[in-house]
């Protein structure tokens, strides 16, 4: 299914141009046009799932072997010397594109990044914690 407006179904169709790096019946794997990096790309699954909550579970493995292959394919081609691989899900958590996307990004010793992408850490009790982890079991 494609959703009408979606900038990233019309890139994946390829509707839209874009600077692609890899494509399959699934994916298309493009650069990203505001990068974090040399190298950052967007891997964009050709249907139209707006989050990881959308996206169904075979997808779903297929993305991620796909980025551990293109995290080894990138490294050795651009020499960097780290990665980070970043899914974000909801406006609070900074998605900007409500089209599901993996991106990944090759990180060099001085590249202009924080070393790790941050956030503030929060210092909870015992009880607190306890209390989610309670929560969470399944
Ligand atoms: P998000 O914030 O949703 O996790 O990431 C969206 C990403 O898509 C951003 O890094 C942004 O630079 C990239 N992006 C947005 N529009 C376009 C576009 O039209 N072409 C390409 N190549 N990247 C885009
Ligand atoms: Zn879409």
């Amino acid at each position: 299914m494609k959703e009408e407006n979606c900038i990233f179904c019309k890139i994946a169709s390829g509707e839209i141009p874009s600077k692609t790096i890899y494509e399959d019946n699934e994916f298309r794997v493009i650069l990203d046009i505001s990068p974090a990096s040399k190298g950052h790309a967007l891997i964009i699954p050709k249907e139209h799932y707006a989050d990881i909550y959308e996206l169904p579970e075979d997808m779903a493995g297929h993305a991620m072997i796909l980025a551990k292959k293109l995290a080894a394919h990138m490294t050795a081609a651009l020499k960097c010397d780290g990665f980070n691989i970043v899914q974000n899900n909801g406006e609070v958590a900074g998605q900007t594109v409500f089209h599901f996307h993996m991106h990944l990004i090759p990180r060099y010793q001085e590249d202009g990044n924080q070393d790790k992408l941050c956030w503030n850490h929060l210092e909870l009790s015992q009880e607190e914690l306890e209390d989610i982890c309670e929560k969470l079991q399944q």
